[in-house]
């Protein structure tokens, strides 16, 4: 499906972004790995889906530092000569109260969250428009779309991906290059381990339709379909991936 197709997957050393490389892989797609500090979980990966035959290489870059950014894209272009996708994933979650947000928390987020898929989101088009042709998934949540009490900054952080999503679309659209946005609900990765377990249970009883979390996978195959020629004529959307959690 994504035959010899680059693609970039910024925070694919864990969860959504690693269940997506593995996923690309598998259909043939050469794999850009960035990680921000866990050099094993991406070395590991790179090996995975090398002894499956595959084309992968892991860069590290924090993707809120402009230099290493600049970096990745540099590595990109002198490795592969072009990019075809970018999965703008790397992201973090950190709860709190309005009135009880530190302005350091407020920043930290910004700065991965808004600023590093912004920065990401700039240098691939930059690539994308030289060949007039590209497809950019961003990842938002269902906190972006619908807000939530006791995650003001992160929801807003994945408003801000909405947005982005929206207006780059718009403005990209006549070089070829889709953008979209995936807005999942809570699917079980590391970024959730900090949730209670009962909070967890009483939250899939209570409002989840398919009375369980998602995956990774699941996740991961929508931003496969979205990579790929099956989601063509599709641009400036928002895709939830939540198990009926919101409609
Ligand atoms: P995760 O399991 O916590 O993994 C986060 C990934 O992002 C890791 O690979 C981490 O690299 C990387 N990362 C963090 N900060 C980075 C930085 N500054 N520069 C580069 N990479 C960085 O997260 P996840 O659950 O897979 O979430 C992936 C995306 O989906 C995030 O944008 C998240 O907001 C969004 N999302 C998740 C959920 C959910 O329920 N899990 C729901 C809605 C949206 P290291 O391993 O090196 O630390």
């Amino acid at each position: 499906m994504l035959n010899n197709k680059v693609m970039l997957i910024t925070g694919a050393s864990r969860g959504i972004g690693r269940a997506t490389a593995l996923l690309a892989a598998a259909n043939h797609a050469k794999v850009i790995v960035n990680y921000h500090v866990n050099d094993s979980a991406a070395g590991e990966l790179v090996d995975l889906i090398k002894q499956d035959g595959g084309d992968a290489i892991a860069v590290q870059a924090d993707v809120s530092n402009e230099d290493d950014i600049k970096r990745m894209f540099r590595t990109i272009r002198e490795t592969y000569g072009h990019l075809d996708i970018l999965v703008n994933n790397a992201g973090i979650m950190k709860n709190n109260l309005l009135i009880m947000t530190p302005t350091a928390e407020f920043d930290e987020v910004v700065a991965t969250n808004c600023k590093g898929s912004f920065l990401c989101l700039q240098y691939a088009a930059k690539m994308m428009m030289r060949k007039r042709s590209g497809k950019i998934i961003n990842l938002s949540s269902i906190v972006g779309v619908n807000g939530n009490s006791g995650q003001i900054v992160y929801s807003a952080s994945k408003a801000f991906v909405i947005g982005m999503t929206k207006s780059a679309a718009k403005e990209l659209g006549q070089f070829g290059i889709s953008v979209n946005a995936v807005a999942p609900g809570i699917i079980d990765t590391d970024l959730n381990c900090i949730i209670k377990e009962e909070v967890l249970e009483s939250l899939i009883q209570n409002n989840i339709a398919f009375k369980r979390l998602g995956t990774p996978e699941d996740v991961a195959k929508v931003i496969i379909f979205l990579s790929s020629s099956l989601g063509d004529y599709i641009s400036g959307q928002v895709i939830g991936v939540d198990g009926c959690q919101v409609m």
